[in-house]
């Protein structure tokens, strides 16, 4: 498995940011700025555990950048993350929205646990316990946080409710956007589960479009069987992709058939992963990445993708569902190999894009059906996929890079009109 201890993720995403900055001839004042987060917060919080004991949990909420809207990004729970991580995903969040022509900045934070292995009365303490500890840190104008690994509809609810729970009682309803991906009872909007799998797969389908690839009866592997993985396996699976891999922290399956992603779905949400699935042969993580398919699809953690997987893949596109899937190594191996990687930034955006949907619905006190949100949704997406495509054409680079340069752009010539204050 490649080493997640040492991996420097932000040195990484601080590289995307030198590359394309020189690309863009962004000033290096700007430069200087954007390198580094603007607020670094981390709070200690005791929470009391189903067996009494009082348990100390470390949280983090990484405010990157601000300059074009509120921050905003989701919160992650799990066992391996570290202030640097944080720092580096803050800042994808930053160019992403800003990439996607969204009014928001760049946050990201979490608690450093194992959500697996909370009880569900655990997992909704620590959720309102950090909460309560982040205070007016987060707040529907200020920093609107959301989904990411480990949590889920219901901890942003648990988050809503709590912030709710702070403020004086004749404000509480105004607060309701200070998350979003909520379910859709407790103010969350439609399609918004479904989001970045769905944005994930109108990039492979302009993607296919473009390369005059029939999508009916091809094939993917899916790393990461969470909301984006699992999304993605049934959406694909409407067009006529079957996933015949698939993996997540407690193992790895191959089936020749394809999966069937509702019964596998339900599997997971019972027994925590896809491990002891009846559908499908066990096999290591490296038969997995040596799985013959058309598409993969990272919908994990970062750093999955080093060299050595890089060379046993054998598929033809990659799109990162997860964020930083590949590292720089596996990316270069890719890029030799001729194997076409969607970047994060583009590839995951559904989820903000929605997540932006929903704020605004909240603030209106409003509704969108599903198919007002799919089809913003759609545009949105398939027009930043053909942007992106032709500024890497253009200017003759990686479509990471030209993600992150048309970002920049944007980002920069805010910074030029507004200038600092005073
Ligand atoms: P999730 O918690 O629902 O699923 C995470 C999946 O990753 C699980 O299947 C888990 O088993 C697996 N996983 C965790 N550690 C692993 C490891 N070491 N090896 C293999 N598998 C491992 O989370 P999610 O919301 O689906 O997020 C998945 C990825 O997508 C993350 O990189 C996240 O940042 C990115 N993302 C999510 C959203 C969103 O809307 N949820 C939006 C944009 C990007």
């Amino acid at each position: 498995m490649t080493e997640h201890d040492g991996y420097q993720f932000f040195k990484v995403i601080q590289a995307y940011l030198d590359t394309a900055a020189e690309k863009v001839g962004l000033p290096m004042h700007l430069r200087e700025m954007l390198a580094q987060p603007k607020n670094e917060l981390i709070v200690n919080f005791p929470v009391r555990m189903d067996d009494g004991r009082m348990q100390l949990f470390k949280g983090y909420r990484i405010q990157h950048n601000n300059l074009l809207g509120p921050y905003k990004g989701g919160l992650r729970f799990h066992p391996e993350v570290s202030l640097d991580d944080f720092k580096a995903l803050a800042t994808m969040m930053t160019w992403k929205c800003s990439l996607m022509g969204i009014p928001f900045g760049g946050a990201k934070g979490g608690v450093k646990c194992n959500p697996w292995e909370l009880s569900p009365d655990e997992l909704m303490r620590v959720a309102r316990r950090f909460t309560h500890s982040l205070g007016n840190n987060i707040g529907p104008h200020f920093d609107i946080p959301a989904p990411d690994v480990g949590t889920n509809a219901q901890v942003m609810v648990w988050i809503m409710d709590t912030y709710m729970n702070t403020v004086d009682h004749t404000a509480k309803n105004a607060q309701r956007a200070v998350v979003t991906g909520k379910t859709v009872t407790c103010g969350g909007s439609h399609g918004r589960a479904q989001a970045t799998s769905q944005g994930v797969v109108h990039c492979i389908t302009e993607w296919a479009k473009d390369n005059r690839f029939d999508l009916e009866g091809k094939t993917a592997i899916v790393q990461g069987f969470g909301n984006v993985g699992s999304n993605a396996a049934l959406i694909l699976g409407k067009l006529g992709v079957s996933t015949v891999a698939v993996g997540d922290h407690t193992g790895y399956l191959r089936t020749t058939e394809g999966f069937n992603p509702h019964k596998l779905r339900e599997h997971v949400r019972r027994r925590g992963g896809v491990e002891g699935y009846e559908g499908g042969e066990a096999i290591t993580r490296d038969d997995f990445f040596a799985q013959e398919a058309d598409i993969f699809i990272p919908a994990a953690i970062e750093n999955q993708v080093g060299t050595k997987e890089a060379n046993a893949l054998q598929v033809k596109l990659i799109a990162e569902g997860a964020n930083g899937p590949l590292n720089p190594e596996g990316e270069a191996v890719c890029a030799e190999r001729g194997i076409e990687v969607i970047p994060d930034l583009l590839a995951n955006s559904g989820g903000v894009t929605v997540s932006y949907y929903e704020w605004v619905q909240n603030l209106r006190s409003e509704t969108w059906e599903l198919e007002e949100v799919n089809g913003r949704l759609e545009r949105t997406m398939k027009g930043r996929y053909q942007r992106v495509q032709q500024y890497a054409r253009e200017h003759d680079l990686s479509l990471r890079i030209a993600a992150y340069a048309i970002a920049l752009e944007n980002i920069g010539q805010a910074f030029k009109e507004r200038g600092i204050f005073p």
